[in-house]
């Protein structure tokens, strides 16, 4: 386990390069429940977003970790064109706006950025927790990003599951009704990839 609470834009690009390799991993999961609740499109949705964020940042690599993340954000927007890029690529944008220019960052400054990040999802996407979004799994990770990276993952692993008897409120899902009950949501599904790609490459 790591003992630093100093992290740089290479960490951030590596979080990125190993959110990506999970997403081209679990992009056919992804897919599948998305095809149950959604248009099957997810896992493909996000593994071109984010093999497109890889090749951003090897090709231009920026300095700070509020860049990077800045960077990839605008990429996914640019590249997904399903809700999940705008969100996410919002995600991203803002939670890195609000780590400034810092060269490096501590875990706390990025719960807080997280947390600004994950606001601003809920206000472009019109969804609170419970509402079956990749907001059920953020939120918790955000929160219990203050404790550790292994919290953070954990939360977002068990917000990821809690949407299982859910009724979706907000994006396609929604349209199910009560069909959307007893399947886990795509969104946070990938959320809680996303979030154990940063506590794996903070333990490394
Ligand atoms: P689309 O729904 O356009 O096909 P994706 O399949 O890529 O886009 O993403 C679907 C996921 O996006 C959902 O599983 C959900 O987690 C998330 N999502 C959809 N609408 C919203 C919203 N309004 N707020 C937050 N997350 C949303
Ligand atoms: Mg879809």
């Amino acid at each position: 386990m790591s003992e630093t609470n100093q992290f740089d834009a290479a960490f951030f690009r590596r979080w990125l390069a190993t959110a990506a390799a999970a997403v081209d991993r679990e992009a056919g999961h992804l897919t599948e429940l998305d095809s149950a609740i959604g248009d099957a499109d997810h896992g493909a949705n996000l593994k071109r977003g984010f093999t497109a964020v890889t090749e951003v940042l090897e090709k231009e690599p920026p300095a700070t970790p509020g860049a990077v993340l800045v960077l990839a954000g605008r990429q996914l927007i640019s590249t997904v064109g399903g809700a999940s890029g705008p969100l996410y690529g919002t995600l991203l944008r803002r939670t890195g706006k609000a780590l400034g220019e810092a060269e490096s960052v501590t875990r706390q400054d990025l719960a807080a950025a997280l947390a600004t990040g994950v606001a601003a999802v809920g206000q472009l996407g019109g969804a609170q927790v419970g509402d079956k979004t990749m907001l059920d799994a953020l939120v918790p990770a955000a929160e219990a990003l203050g404790d550790s990276f292994a919290a953070a993952r954990d939360a977002a692993e068990g917000g990821a599951l809690a949407t299982v008897p859910l009724r979706a409120r907000k994006g396609r899902a929604s349209y199910l009704g009560e069909r959307s009950v007893g399947h886990q949501d795509p969104g946070a599904t990938s959320s809680a990839l996303l979030i154990a790609a940063l506590a794996e490459v903070a333990a490394a």
